[in-house]
């Protein structure tokens, strides 16, 4: 396939807003490609190179990327800069000044190996090198491949393909409907990589799909915790449970592979870099090959002190990690193991698999295991929770001691007791910032008055609103927020939100917000669970509490079967809501 085709493949996906359609045009060209383009084009249409935990970045910011569109067209970088400003899109930036047409368009295998190469340039003279390399590619494109190529290079492909769409796309592809995705699904929970599952669907089909295992190195999709709205209710459903203490951290996956150690986000990227403790920690367990997962968290062990999670995160540049390894060292509270010498241990009972991650961490004082006692007592359950939150922990996380390790799901193996103030939701909810409005007065100064803020609905792998959001926040806070929002502003609804309101400005999904409300309501307005039969919810006093792009993904925030779950709740008796 030539790149030009491709690119105008992804020009069509921009222009329509509907999510159906985006998904029949990229199985179009799935449809239309070889089995040595799949796994690019993967890659590609999500604005990478390889798949997301991979490291590979081809480091061209958008400073870099100017000084190589001024050399590829011949214009002076002031210019360039200038005509940015007007677009606020460096990838329409170079399509105004790229030749609308080429005679020869260079394959996708062929742009992907040079962008490869690009990001392969290190040590000295490399960014030069890089510059010059990106130049002498746009060199050979036509207007339309140029701003994709440039959109690509900076990872902001504004077109709202996330995983499920890939996957439906591949189904379909082969298929011709959506039958393959509970198959692919599974295959992507336990290896993330969206270029592999493509590749080896299409050389060894569903068997192969099945075939692919739980490997060292590749993240596992996280399991998650559902929601109970008391201890009572936990031991009702769930009789003999195992109770840790959940902290506000950041979900880690630590990898070992022989000598290789590394370290995952729950979005299923690398952070290998930002933890160095954990990673010599990590390298010296006894094992050939581990996997782990647990919550990493700055903790000092002699005042019992957690930092909050706003400081755990604060890592960012290199000076930052060493000085902050240095002054408050990172550990990781290990609650589980999913893998051990060559051995995948995801369908061994969580008792088994508890008893391995504390013979395996013996040793460590950096790699703790999360205490965990057992109980059938919602007396003995309530203790431990109020225990925790005193103790300055969100609460407590209950497992069922028999369970498997769910890859990707959210189900009662897990469930998250959190701090129960009566008649409030206990728990926070998970938002994305879908568009905000101008606002008036002091507001309008920081640039954003009130946002406008969705949930996900992941059958439809849509985002749909549930709320505006206009406290919590300091004024540095909105203006914070408001510099984070500029370079996702687009100018139509994007195809993947629902929305009866219409924002000044449209945001792509990608900022998850944590808000706490008193309560969800019906509302006939917000599209979070409408149903031609059904009015929609809303969130009653919400406020945020910390902005979760860190560790969060737009598809991992609330999802309106939880919020569906939450409003049936806090609708139950004895929950001590007022009225
Ligand atoms: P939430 O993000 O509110 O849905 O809560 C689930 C998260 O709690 C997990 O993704 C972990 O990051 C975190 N967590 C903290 N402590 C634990 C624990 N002991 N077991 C499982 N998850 C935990």
């Amino acid at each position: 396939m030539k790149f030009a085709q491709l690119a105008s493949n992804l020009d069509e996906m921009e222009a329509t807003s509907s999510r159906n359609e985006l998904v029949r045009i990229l199985s179009d060209v799935y449809g239309a490609c070889s089995v040595d383009e799949l796994e690019p084009i993967t890659y590609l249409i999500q604005g990478r190179l390889a798949p997301f935990f991979e490291p590979v970045e081809i480091g061209l910011g958008e400073r870099l990327l100017i000084t190589a569109i001024a050399a590829a067209y011949d214009a002076p970088k002031d210019e360039v800069s200038k005509l940015n400003r007007q677009t606020g899109d460096l990838g329409v930036t170079a399509q105004r000044l790229a030749p609308a047409s080429q005679r020869e368009s260079p394959s996708v295998v062929e742009v992907h190996r040079r962008l490869s190469e690009i990001a392969g340039a290190g040590g000295a003279g490399s960014l030069q090198q890089k510059v010059d390399g990106f130049a002498s590619l746009l060199g050979a494109l036509d207007s339309t491949s140029a701003k994709h190529l440039v959109r690509m290079t900076l990872g902001k492909m504004r077109l709202g393909i996330g995983d499920p769409t890939v996957l439906d796309a591949l189904s379909f592809a082969k298929r011709g409907d959506r039958s393959l995705r509970p198959v692919l699904e599974a295959a992507y929970n336990r290896t993330s990589d969206l270029g592999l599952i493509a590749q080896t669907l299409w050389e060894a089909g569903e068997p192969g799909l099945d075939a692919l295992k739980v490997r060292a190195g590749h993240p596992i999709r996280p399991q998650l915790a559902e929601r109970l709205p008391n201890p009572e209710a936990v031991i009702k459903k769930l009789g003999m449970v195992g109770v840790q203490p959940k902290y506000d951290g950041l979900r880690v996956q630590v990898h070992k592979n022989g000598d290789r150690v590394s370290i995952f986000s729950r979005r299923l990227e690398s952070m290998t870099e930002m933890f160095p403790e954990l990673v010599v920690a990590a390298s010296k367990l006894r094992a050939e090959s581990v996997i782990l997962d647990g919550e990493a968290i700055a903790y000092n062990p002699d005042s019992e002190e957690y930092v909050p999670f706003q400081e755990t995160t604060a890592r960012r540049r290199k000076e930052d990690i060493e000085e902050f390894a240095d002054r408050t060292p990172m550990r990781a509270f290990v609650f589980d193991v999913m893998f051990r010498d060559g051995s995948d241990l995801t369908q061994v009972p969580y008792e088994r698999r508890f008893e391995i991650v504390q013979a395996l961490l013996q040793k460590s004082d950096t790699l703790l295991t999360a205490p965990l006692m057992k109980t059938d007592s919602a007396e003995v359950l309530t203790r431990e929770l109020l225990d925790n939150i005193s103790r300055g922990l969100e609460g407590v996380v209950v497992k069922r001691m028999d369970s498997t390790y769910q890859a990707g799901a959210r189900n009662f193996n897990w469930v998250k007791l959190k701090r129960n103030t009566s008649g409030q939701l206990n728990d926070t909810i998970d938002v994305v910032l879908l568009g905000y409005y101008r606002g008036k007065g002091k507001r309008a100064e920081f640039g954003a008055g009130a946002l406008l803020a969705g949930v996900y609905d992941s059958d439809k792998d849509e985002f749909v609103t549930i709320s505006k959001l206009g406290t919590g926040l300091s004024d540095q806070g909105w203006r914070d927020i408001h510099q984070r929002l500029a370079s996702l502003e687009v100018a139509e609804k994007p195809s993947r939100v629902s929305s009866n309101f219409v924002p000044d400005i449209w945001l792509e999904p990608a900022i998850v917000v944590e808000v706490l409300a008193d309560e969800i309501t019906p509302s006939p307005r917000h599209t979070a669970g409408m149903a031609a039969d059904r009015t929609g919810f809303a969130l009653r006093f919400p406020r945020i509490v910390s902005l979760r792009t860190d560790d969060k993904k737009p598809e991992d925030a609330t999802s309106v079967r939880e919020i569906r779950e939450m409003f049936e709740q806090q609708r139950q008796p004895g929950r001590g809501r007022p009225g």
